[in-house]
């Protein structure tokens, strides 16, 4: 396969464009299998050296990207290139815009309350094609898990945007990717916040 070994995970050589191309045609597939699209960060990459099951997580994740500037780095001095950084937060920026065009749907899991609630608005006004169906801030209680999991798995959104950091929120979506009913599953890390402004 057409990848870069960083720290023993391979890494697909995949540019931006491509990467939102291969988000695309999942969503348009419709499959009823969850897509988790895990961008990895030197977080991601060193935890997974001691977690088995975050190794497990990126081992079976549909897609990996670059997210670090290191990875992309190491790659380079390596001698096999990755085309492009390929982070959570710009990924999220270009699914928005796409979904703007194609009228995808999006759940936003993740933040504190006043930046999920300002992230929501932001994203319907810059994206009025884009529907949020859904929004659950990042502090729930362990006993509220079930319910948020059954709201979202009800609405099915094409996109579920898990800001609840890294590697959580990868923990997360794997925890739940049977239950969950979405298209596409992706942590971003502090994306909402940016958003939010
Ligand atoms: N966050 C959350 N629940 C938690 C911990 C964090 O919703 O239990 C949110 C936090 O508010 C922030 C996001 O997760 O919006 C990502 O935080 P950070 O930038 O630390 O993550 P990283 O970019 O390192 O993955």
């Amino acid at each position: 396969k057409n990848c870069s070994q960083i720290m023993g995970i391979p890494v697909p050589k995949i540019t931006m464009e491509d990467t939102v191309h291969i988000i695309d045609q999942v969503i348009t597939e419709n499959k009823a299998e969850l897509f988790h699209v895990v961008t990895l960060n030197p977080e991601i990459t060193m935890s997974c050296q001691q977690e088995l099951l975050l190794r497990t997580i990126i081992d079976e994740a549909g897609h990996l990207t670059a997210d670090g500037a290191g990875i992309v780095m190491v790659s380079r001095l390596k001698g096999n290139p990755l085309p492009e950084r390929v982070t959570g937060c710009d990924l999220l920026f270009r699914l928005l815009e796409t979904g703007d065009r194609k009228e995808w749907s999006f759940y936003l899991l993740g933040a504190n309350e006043m930046t999920s609630k300002m992230a929501t608005e932001v994203i319907s006004k810059r994206y009025p094609n884009v529907s949020v169906l859904g929004r659950q801030h990042g502090f729930f209680d362990q006993k509220d898990e079930a319910q948020i999991v059954d709201e979202i798995a009800t609405l099915s959104p094409d996109v579920l945007v898990v800001a609840l950091g890294a590697p959580k929120a990868e923990f997360w979506i794997h925890k739940f990717k049977n239950e969950l009913n979405v298209r596409v599953a992706i942590g971003v890390g502090g994306s909402l916040d940016i958003i939010a402004g």
